[in-house]
């Protein structure tokens, strides 16, 4: 045969094999054998059991490398019940994502959102949000894996700013020998004219 004398025990049956015949799991590097490095769903990563996800809502294949778990529930799902919202635009597993087309954020953010000063947030440093940062006063509400700003004017014209929070265990915030530069900014969006139903809280008339 063609094995070395290097054997690497399977993590799920402990079956000896060579580095040829060993593949590791995409999520976590884990050694498997051939016959337990079957790729589970519709792409090709190979994922160990302790690392295989299955869809909240339908229990389908959801594999954790393609996909990270929804932004707000943080459960596992699939492509066919992913939603996106049409405010935000950000993807999230089907029962986050309203019959109204907005995420559970975008849709109680004017209610629930804490008014805060956006220059003293991380995402102030970005260019994007400092071009707009001084037109409007801004809610924040966190979800899971991100945070939302709505911010409005005195005459109901509304922007929004999405950003990613730093990943646990992900060196996001640092670029490789450099400064660090804080959270992901996914989105900066004008929104127009955007009305709400808590003029009182925002201090509108
Ligand atoms: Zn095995
Ligand atoms: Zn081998
Ligand atoms: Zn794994
Ligand atoms: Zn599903
Ligand atoms: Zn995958
Ligand atoms: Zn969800
Ligand atoms: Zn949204």
């Amino acid at each position: 045969g063609a094995h070395t004398s290097t054997l690497i025990a399977c993590s799920v049956c402990g079956t000896r094999g060579c580095v040829q015949c060993t593949t590791a799991c995409d999520a976590c590097g884990a050694p498997l054998c051939r016959e337990h490095a079957q790729p589970a769903g519709t792409c090709d990563h190979v994922i160990c059991p302790q690392h295989d996800a299955t869809c909240a809502i339908g229990g389908e294949h959801a594999c954790p490398v393609c996909r990270t778990t929804c932004s707000i529930c943080d459960r596992p799902y699939c492509d066919e019940h992913s939603q996106r919202c049409k405010r935000c635009q950000q993807e999230y597993c089907s029962e986050c994502v309203r019959l109204s087309g907005l995420c559970d954020v975008c849709a109680h953010i004017d209610r629930d959102g804490t008014f805060v000063a956006l220059v003293d947030e991380p995402c102030a440093r970005d260019v994007r949000v400092q071009l707009i940062m001084s037109n409007y006063r801004w809610v924040k509400l966190e979800s899971t894996h991100l945070i939302h700003y709505v911010g409005r004017d005195t005459s109901m014209q509304a922007a929004l700013i999405v950003v990613a929070k730093t990943q646990a265990g992900t060196p996001d915030g640092a670029e490789p020998g450099g400064e660090a530069i804080g959270p992901r900014v996914r989105k900066v969006a004008k929104l127009g004219m955007l009305d709400t139903p808590y003029r009182e809280r925002w201090a509108l008339s």
